[in-house]
Parts: C-alpha cells; structure tokens; sequence
C-alpha cells in the first residue's frame, strides 16, 4: 500500500513536471549557429528563427549567437496560435506562412455596443450592421494571424464568435476591448480611436494600419459598389485603399462578371481615419439595406470571401512597403 502510494505521488510528479505539451530543449554543437542548430531539428523557415529568438533571448551572446553547454528551448514545429474570440471551434489556427511576420493590424468593425449601425430587413428577419461587420472583421483577423501578422481586434464580443448563419442574431455585447462602447456617437469613435492610438504607441512595428470595416453606405448610386476611403493628406491610405479596390476589381471580374462591379477609392473627411494614428482606410462594403447587396453578407461562402480579399489586399500592400 505504502508502495503503491509512492508510485502514485511519483507519477504526479511526472506529470506536473512534464506538462503534455513540454517544450523541447536541446544543446548545441560546436561552432553551430543558430540556423543550422534549427535545421538540425527541421526548423527552416523563418518563424522559427523568430520564435527561437524570442525564447531565449537570454541565452545567447551579444550577437545572437550560441553559447556551448547551455539548453535551449526549441520553437514548436507547427505555430500555433489561439484566439478566444474566434469561437470554440474556430478558435485554434494554424500559422501556415510567414507573409505577414512584421506587419501589425487594428481592426474595427463598425457600430457596436448600443449602436446597431444600419438596420435591413429580410423576411421578418432584422439584419444588423454591426453583427455582419464583426463577423466579416474576425475572419479577416483570423486570416491575417495565419499568415503571421500582429492583429488587434479593437471591436470584441466574447460570446458571438465566427459564424456561419445566414441571419446572425443581434446582441448589444460588443465592447471596445473590454470598454462598454458609449452610445453618443463622438464619444464612441473617440473611444475606438484612443484605443488604437494607445496601442500604436507601444507596438515596434514599422507597418502598422487599422481598417474599419462598414456595410451601409451614405452614396445614393444604385451601383453595387464597394467604397475604399482614406485620409486626403495620406499617400500611403491612398496606396492601401488602392491596393484593396485593385483586388476587388480582379476577383469581381472573375467571378461575378456579369453585376458590373466598380469599386471605388476617395478621400474622405471621416472623424476614425482623420484621428487615429497608424495609416487607415475605411471601406464600405455594401449596403445591408439594400437588397441586391445582401446578399454579399448573408451567406458566410461570401463574407469569407470578401475576409480573403481583404486580406490580400493587405499582403499585397505590406510586401510594396517591404520592397521600397
Ligand atoms: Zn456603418
């Protein structure tokens, strides 16, 4: 009994100092750097050099290099990374690319909180801006932290996640990163704006920019149109904003030749892109109360897609930036 008592607390022993996902360690050889070190442990691609850096900082002497005899902590093979927000299923990803290591997103779904944004209808159905806004936003959060990129989801509701209904349901949870977003409509994009530019001031990346993301439109065209805005003083807006309207035109044409699709880019006098620090756009992707642009929203296939979009529009434009 007493034995078997040992064992026991021997293996809880075990198992708390070697927790299921124990990091791997290793040592180096002589006159190994770090490059071949990984490569010794099928770690070739460039996260893992990040990621190995990262993690023993410490360690290493004044030129990044190895030192003899001392154990260093192995960067996990796959990256993976979990975000809450995503919802329960959706909430693990895999970092499959490093396209976007470096690059560091704000994005922001419009409205939220008290303020539902525009209001559509379809069959007794209520369709609520802000719920389809957040739901195209997360997934384009999701897209670009795959890809390796810093992103800050500034709009948040802890409950709703990614999802793939048709009608989403409506809620006034969204907060402003844990903020209840305030009803009076200066006070709620100051808040949005403070938030960003507290989080710009402290974040190291050199390209930074926060996207706010819109599905009404104040322009009377009976067009089926997406609206790419940006700041009139800011060439680098422009570029992003063109960026964006560039790969809309290409995939509209492709797959949806026949609706006459015209994207369109303009400065644009808006209180978020005007106060907020990093280079914004703001980009109206339809209108929810038009019926024709529902459906660009209502199935998830669709506001996927326009995520993919958006989101190469952004690879496209920070690999311009890293090539000048
Ligand atoms: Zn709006």
């Amino acid at each position: 009994m007493k034995h078997s008592l040992a064992i026991l607390s021997f293996l809880f022993l075990i198992i708390f100092m070697f927790p299921a996902t124990a990091q791997e360690t290793a040592k180096a050889n002589k006159g190994e750097g770090v490059l071949q070190f990984l490569k010794r442990f099928n770690r070739t691609k460039s996260f893992h050099f990040d990621r190995f850096i990262e993690l023993n900082r410490d360690k290493l002497d004044k030129n990044n290099g190895l030192k003899l005899g001392v154990t260093y902590s192995l960067p996990p093979l796959n990256n993976e990374g979990n975000e809450p927000l995503f919802g329960e299923k959706l909430a693990k990803y895999t970092i499959d690319s490093d396209e976007l290591n470096g690059a560091c997103f704000y994005l922001v779904s419009g409205h939220g909180g008290p303020d539902p944004g525009a209001i559509g209808e379809l069959r007794g159905h209520p369709l609520h801006e802000d719920e389809y806004a957040y739901d195209i936003m997360l997934r384009l959060a999701r897209n670009l932290m795959s890809k390796g990129a810093k992103v800050h989801i500034i709009i948040q509701d802890a409950k709703d996640g990614i999802r793939n209904d048709k009608y989403l349901d409506v809620s006034d949870r969204e907060t402003c990163m844990g903020q209840a977003i305030p009803l009076n409509q200066v006070k709620r994009l100051q808040q949005r704006c403070d938030k960003i530019n507290e989080l710009f001031k402290k974040d190291k990346e050199h390209y930074r920019r926060a996207l706010f993301i819109h599905l009404d439109s104040r322009s009377e065209s009976k067009q089926i149109d997406v609206f790419f805005y940006h700041y009139d003083g800011s060439a680098k807006g422009k570029h992003l904003a063109n960026t964006l309207q560039n790969v809309f035109n290409r995939k509209y044409d492709k797959h949806q030749p026949l609706r006459g699709f015209s994207g369109t880019v303009s400065p644009r006098d808006l209180f978020v892109i005007k106060q907020s620090l990093p280079v914004a756009v703001f980009v109206e992707l339809g209108n929810i109360q038009n019926s024709r642009d529902q459906q660009r929203f209502l199935l998830d296939d669709n506001r996927q897609a326009l995520a993919n979009w958006m989101c190469e529009g952004l690879i496209e434009d920070y690999k311009n930036y890293k090539n000048k």
